[in-house]
């Protein structure tokens, strides 16, 4: 597992252009009820949420029941560093409309966990997204650095600025016109720490990691990526990949061979926020 989300934040780092898409609405609106899981069916206009763990902990959700229903929920990372926006000025696109076009095409549910700064540089991209009902937009920070040290790299978020940086995103998404942002945060790298996540803990967010890597970061051979993918996924599986052309340009090819495959094998599509309301229903 660490070496599989060590590939992945390796691919977020190399690929800090990458794009992504987020959602204006406080994540302290979505705070989760503080009895056990909160699917809150009672109020279906909230995003489900998964309880704080121990402690008040950020929660952290990676996949969603093994049983029942032959579910998988893709993810998109819109990767774009705060830093760089001389290389997008420069033509370097960190957008792919070509991907979220072929999800459209394909009905394909899925979230995209943006960052603010790609919001920035993409905000009709970043408003059609948050619009489309086939589409969640998740926090995936504003600077895409990150949030422990040892992270591929990453430049770091201080610690007394981690809160904000999250905030920060939200903003970025309202700024761009999206309406509805999820409370869900994936870190920059997939790095936290136990002292990350109680630092966190106030904004309400529900952590989203993943349990398969696409490996599409820099590949080039979208039949490896699809491989991988048709090899890990199990009911419940959230796979990342990414939604950027500089540094993921296999990865709408390898979505058109996965989709059809997938749903030979008789799994559905949907979005993280049904996965994490599957897994708060079963507590
Ligand atoms: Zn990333």
């Amino acid at each position: 597992m660490i070496i599989r989300v060590r590939h992945v934040a390796a691919a977020c780092v190399l690929g800090a252009a990458l794009t992504a898409c987020g959602a204006p609405d406080a994540p302290t609106a979505a705070r989760p009820a503080p009895s056990s899981a909160s699917s809150a069916p009672a109020d279906s206009s909230r995003p489900p949420t998964l309880t704080p763990g121990a402690g008040g902990l950020t929660p952290v959700f990676t996949n969603g029941p093994r049983t029942g229903d032959k579910t998988v929920a893709l993810t998109f990372d819109a990767d774009m560093t705060a830093d760089e926006g001389p290389r997008a000025a420069a033509g370097e696109r960190f957008d792919n409309p070509e991907l979220i076009s072929t999800l459209r095409t394909l009905k394909v549910p899925a979230t995209v966990f943006m960052t603010g700064r790609w919001a920035e540089e993409y905000p009709a991209e970043a408003r059609s997204i948050g619009a489309d009902r086939n589409f969640e937009i998740a926090n995936h920070s504003y600077s895409h650095y990150a949030f422990t040290g040892d992270c591929y790299g990453l430049p770091r978020v201080a610690a007394d600025g981690m809160k904000n940086d999250v905030e920060r995103a939200y903003t970025a998404f309202r700024k761009a016109g999206i309406a509805h942002p999820m409370p869900y945060f994936r870190f920059p790298g997939g790095c936290y720490d136990r002292q990350v996540l109680k630092t966190l803990a106030p904004t309400g967010v529900t952590a989203v990691q993943w349990d398969v890597v696409s490996g599409d970061a820099f590949a080039t051979d979208s039949d490896a990526v699809a491989r991988q993918v048709m090899e890990g996924v199990k009911p419940g599986s959230v796979v990342v990949m990414h939604c950027t052309r500089s540094a993921a340009p296999a990865t709408e090819r390898a979505v058109r061979a996965i989709v059809p495959e997938l749903r030979a094998k008789g799994y559905r599509f949907v979005k993280v926020s049904q996965l994490i309301g599957a897994a708060a229903a079963r507590h």
